[in-house]
């Protein structure tokens, strides 16, 4: 278990170190969304382009705690290039995980419960569980990004 920990902080700190997908898209024609978690003062900015039916590029720039920030480059990592649908389902994926407890997270049965297999590197973040008061910190970017694909799906 202690090896997995390791490992989960390993790819924390690595997104934090080097974020991806780091930098600005010009807007318009991208759609920018601002997020802010008042709690920790993490600050988030993310670009949004969309072409037929696909996140064809994200951008992010903003700063903050390791959790906030490697937690969006985790996300921007995972969405980029994806169809819409693979991108909610991805962000929907990663929020369960956020509210699950830390119990179920171990199972690999049954319809509420998550399957980490999916996740990939994020599954690296599911430690933040066991810590309340940094899942604000872990979610922003993921809520910056719904509020922006659902600002964008109401504006066509
Ligand atoms: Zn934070």
């Amino acid at each position: 278990m202690s090896n997995l920990e390791d490992l989960y902080r390993e790819i924390i700190l690595d997104h934090y170190r080097s974020p991806r997908n780091r930098g600005e898209l010009a807007s318009p024609p991208a759609h920018r969304v601002e997020g802010f978690n008042p709690l920790c003062g993490d600050e988030v900015v993310v670009y949004l382009d969309v072409h037929d039916g696909v996140l064809t590029d994200i951008k992010m720039t903003g700063h903050g705690c390791s959790i906030s920030q490697s937690s969006s480059s985790l996300m921007s990592a995972a969405v980029k290039g994806k169809p819409l649908e693979k991108v909610e389902e991805t962000i929907d994926t990663f929020k369960k995980m956020m509210t699950a407890h830390a119990s179920t997270l171990q199972k690999d049965e049954g319809d509420d419960e998550v399957d980490l297999r999916t996740l990939g590197e994020l599954a690296a973040l599911q430690g933040v569980v066991k810590f309340p008061v940094r899942i604000k910190c872990a979610t922003l970017a993921w809520n910056t990004l719904r509020q922006g694909l659902d600002e964008m799906s109401a504006s066509l």
